[in-house]
């Protein structure tokens, strides 16, 4: 059996565990992480969602030299649209478009498919000396002490670390061996997340088309092959999701098309279709004796608004920022940590959780609802600016 030491144990290697590791590996820590196996790198085999990249995540990419290798794969959004439709096929109701007040501001957010990332992410690891990565091993168990943690993995070989960072998803063995509970709703919803190519351009366009079921999220993809592209998160009652994902493409692509209510003319499923369970989770707390939980293993939000890995970003942020090499992994350290980031997960799962139990709704007094809220959220400007400042990671 191995006994290996090292600074930071990282468990999962999707993008935020990967982001971890790059982000602490810069900043001179030794890393070593582990996952059952390597994140897919490619268009046909690897994740078909996309994250549009907020404001303070690209900061994170920039301050670890990550989005010069990013940005060439990137597609900005300069607004965001939002309509509202009604019966079916969808009649449009009412639209309105969001977009930053300022002359000469940046993007609202650049969006990246998440293949992509983590191939470009993979890359950047593999020419960092100080990152070990150990594939074909996940996080088995670990008992900690108050100067460190004892890893053991499934491959039983283990390891010593000041600390240990559950990057490893929903399903988190790291949160489930620090005996932290998370608070889980679910809404019998699903989500497909795919690729389309479509005749009209996006024209840097993000749009939400509500109806009953959830949202249909178009968000724009650069060209391919001079085709306008565009990434598609389509919410729907679980067993109508999996209907769908059934469909031969030119029946997907058919309904689609009319989800969309047309907006960039005939869609073309350019993509496998994924499918994702919709929840919210919540961890009770964010650290435990050398232990800190980011990302999902921490918080789950509804793909609404890209919130989620965003905001794992920022658990990300304020973990690194808080950590000095001599008091990595401390109590302080994590309590830093815990203070700076619990009331804004909170917040942002209870916000979106009870915003996707709004916009799903097919009842009449929700839809209208839902309408008077659009239309107060964009006419208002004070609530307008809030809105927009929470959206953007503020
Ligand atoms: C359809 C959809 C669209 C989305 N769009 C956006 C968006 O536009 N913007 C945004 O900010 N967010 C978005 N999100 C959210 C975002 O995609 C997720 O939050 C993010 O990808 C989750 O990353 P993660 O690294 O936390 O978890 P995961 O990707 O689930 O990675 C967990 C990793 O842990 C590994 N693992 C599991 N068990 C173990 C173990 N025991 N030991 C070690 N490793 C283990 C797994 O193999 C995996 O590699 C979207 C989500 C969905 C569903």
């Amino acid at each position: 059996m191995t006994r290996e030491t090292t600074d930071i144990l990282i468990a999962g290697a999707g993008i935020a565990g990967l982001t971890a590791a790059a982000c602490f590996g810069q900043a001179g820590y030794r890393v070593t992480l582990a996952a059952p196996a390597p994140p897919r790198r490619d268009k046909t085999q690897g994740d078909q969602r996309s994250t549009a990249f907020l404001d303070p995540a690209i900061a994170l990419f920039s301050e670890a030299g990550l989005w010069a290798r990013l940005a060439p794969h990137a597609q900005p959004l300069q607004e965001l649209h939002i309509t509202d439709t009604t019966g079916w096929p969808p009649r449009t109701r009412d639209s309105r478009a969001f977009r930053s007040d300022a002359p000469g501001t940046p993007p609202l957010a650049q969006n990246l498919m998440n293949w992509r990332i983590a191939d470009v992410l993979l890359n950047a690891l593999e020419s960092l000396p100080n990152v070990a990565l150990h594939w074909g091993a996940g996080f088995a168990s670990m008992v900690t002490r108050e100067r460190e943690a004892l890893v053991r993995l499934t491959d039983d070989s283990s390891l010593r670390a000041r600390l240990v960072i559950g990057a490893d998803g929903r399903d988190s063995a790291v949160r489930e061996t620090a005996g932290i509970t998370a608070e889980i709703s679910r809404f019998g919803q699903k989500a497909l997340a795919f690729s389309v190519t479509h005749p009209e351009p996006h024209r840097d366009i993000s749009t939400e088309v509500y109806n009953q079921g959830g949202p249909f999220t178009l968000i724009p993809l650069p060209d391919e092959d001079g085709t306008p592209t565009s990434a598609v998160v389509w919410m729907n009652p679980g067993p109508e999701a999996l209907r769908l994902q059934a469909l031969d493409a030119e029946a997907f692509s058919a309904e689609a098309t009319t989800r969309s209510a047309g907006l960039l003319g005939p869609l073309t499923l350019a993509s496998p279709r994924a499918v994702f369970p919709i929840i919210t989770l919540r961890s009770r707390a964010l650290t435990a004796q050398r232990t800190a939980l980011i990302a999902e293993a921490a918080h789950v939000i509804p793909p609404i608004g890209a919130q989620g890995l965003n905001t794992s970003l920022n658990d990300l942020a304020a973990l690194l920022k808080s950590a000095t090499p001599d008091a990595l992994g401390s109590r302080q350290h994590l309590d830093r940590y815990e203070n700076s980031r619990a009331r804004d997960v909170a917040a942002r799962v209870a916000a979106i959780g009870f915003y996707n139990r709004l916009t799903r709704s097919g009842l009449p007094p929700l839809q209208s609802l839902r309408l008077s809220g659009l239309k107060a959220v964009a006419d208002l400007p004070p609530l307008r600016r809030a809105v927009m400042k929470a959206g953007m990671g503020g």
